[in-house]
């Protein structure tokens, strides 16, 4: 049953360990984002397709409905 899916995530950059709130889109991937404390840019580790996978507390929304989200890891051989 789809229950509605959290729109925000907490994303605690790796450098500096500060913490960021975010909104996250519906219907796209956030693959790049720059720490507003360190100035880090951000990707998602292998195997994840989006930052807040990677870092959030809570993984994009279509990753919360278990679909397929943007066809896949996208970092492959990095
Ligand atoms: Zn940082």
């Amino acid at each position: 049953m789809m229950g509605e899916a959290q729109r925000q995530s907490t994303l605690t950059c790796p450098h500096c360990a500060r913490a960021e709130t975010l909104k996250m889109p519906l219907d796209a991937c956030v693959v790049a984002h720059v720490c507003v404390s360190c100035g880090a840019r951000l990707t998602p580790r292998k195997g994840d397709c989006c930052v807040f996978c990677s870092y959030g507390d809570v993984p994009c929304p279509p990753v919360q409905g278990s679909a397929d989200c943007c066809g896949g890891p996208m970092d492959e051989g990095g």
